[in-house]
């Protein structure tokens, strides 16, 4: 069983904050301060350019991108880390249009996050491309025989909406066409299966549930089946089969090391590594399990004591990520109140309250003062959107 009171105590978090936003940002965990000062100290310091071999900063993408492995599904050596999500999206969309020639369609859906269809949006006009857009529950009757590459995310950051990565994928190859999943809002939140469900590409951040900090960089992986044949076409030096022979041509490395682009941030990447040691030991069958349990209790908790917030989210347990959203006409002065009474969640346009559940360090003490406080702002009413706008302007 994994020891979730053991995981709590590794984070930093600050006294008297019930904290429910790590889905947007992961808290500190009290080692990766430590590692870094330490890096900055022995390496950086002392071994100046000799640290890239010396003290492993040039193999350390894959080196964490193997610890991320174990967390969605993915065999060693088949996760590189590196640049932000954005550019993980671009990297493995134009790789996946590139396997699929004589098609140009991509779908998506509107539960998606923005970046991702922006993305998409510039790669098809430059590609040649459509992008099509439907609902998320008319994702799976729009995959037809047209289509090239279907890119989800498969929990939706407002609401947190489950996608079936298995079924979805099964779908988009009956076609004839690839998948790629957007994990954001999945690594280290839910039980993902990328093998198992036999997707094509996968990419996601690491400053929201794993806890890297802010601008840690994201990762991609590729099904083994297509890594020696995906051509990124973001395609730099560090991702050359040779990156010191400094040749003229582009030569894409072996593998998953071909979605390296340049520099890694090895700053960024020690603390995000520090950060992983939490998850050592941690069954992502028990996450899972834990996760439902705080959800399930925060849903009803609110249902019973605030009956005016609708929720937003799937009522089926199987068919939600780690977060709830309640929608409230006043939703942003509300959240506003509840963050001044030491409860952080956030808003999402138009009108959801959002309470990221995170069982490292999220408890049912967290779930039941979250309640309270929620229930207490509703009631006294304190939430006038004209204070709160007064008040945003002077501080
Ligand atoms: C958080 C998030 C992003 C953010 O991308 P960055 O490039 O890291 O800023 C992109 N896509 C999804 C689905 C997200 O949830």
């Amino acid at each position: 069983m994994t020891d979730f009171t053991k995981t709590r105590a590794a984070f930093d978090l600050p006294q008297g904050i019930t904290y429910l936003d790590g889905n947007s940002l992961g808290p500190m965990p009290a080692a990766a301060t430590r590692r870094v000062a330490r890096m900055m100290a022995e390496e950086w310091s002392q071994m100046l350019i000799t640290g890239w071999n010396k003290a492993g900063w040039y193999v350390q993408p894959r080196k964490v991108g193997d610890r991320i492995a174990r967390l969605i599904g993915a065999g060693a050596g088949e996760v590189v880390m590196g640049d932000t999500l954005s550019i993980k999206v671009f990297q493995a969309l134009s790789a996946a249009l590139a396997l699929r020639p004589d098609r140009r369609v991509i779908l998506s859906d509107s539960g998606n996050f923005p970046s991702d269809l922006y993305v998409a949006q510039g790669l098809a006009r430059a590609m040649g491309a459509t992008l099509r857009v439907v609902a998320p529950e008319e994702v799976e009757a729009a995959i037809d025989d047209n289509l090239a590459v279907l890119m989800l995310t498969e929990v939706d950051y407002r609401s947190g909406r489950r996608h079936d990565i298995a079924a979805l994928t099964a779908r988009a190859h009956a076609a004839g066409a690839l998948a790629i999943w957007d994990l954001a809002h999945s690594a280290g939140a839910v039980d993902v299966d990328l093998l198992g469900a036999d997707a094509d590409f996968a990419v996601g951040c690491t400053y929201k549930y794993l806890n890297g900090g802010p601008g840690a960089p994201a990762f991609i992986w590729t099904h083994p089946r297509h890594a020696e044949a995906a051509e990124p076409i973001l395609q730099g030096w560090m991702g050359h089969a040779a990156p010191f022979a400094f040749d003229q041509e582009y030569r894409p490395a072996p593998g998953i090391e071909r979605m390296r682009v340049g520099t890694p941030p090895v700053i960024a990447l020690t603390a995000l590594d520090a950060a992983l040691d939490v998850w050592d030991g941690v069954s992502m069958a028990d996450l899972r399990a834990r996760s439902v349990e705080l959800t399930e209790a925060f849903i009803s908790g609110v249902e019973v004591n605030c009956p005016e917030l609708r929720l937003a989210s799937p009522r089926d347990p199987a068919m939600r990520g780690s977060q709830v959203g309640f929608r409230h006409p006043h939703g942003y002065a509300v959240m506003q109140a509840l963050i001044a009474g030491g409860v952080i969640g956030d808003f999402r346009a138009p009108d959801i309250l959002r309470f990221g559940f995170a069982p490292l360090y999220n408890d049912l003490d967290d779930v039941a003062r979250a309640v309270d406080v929620l229930a207490r702002v509703l009631r006294d009413g304190n939430w006038d959107d004209e204070v709160f706008h007064q008040k945003a302007a002077v501080t």
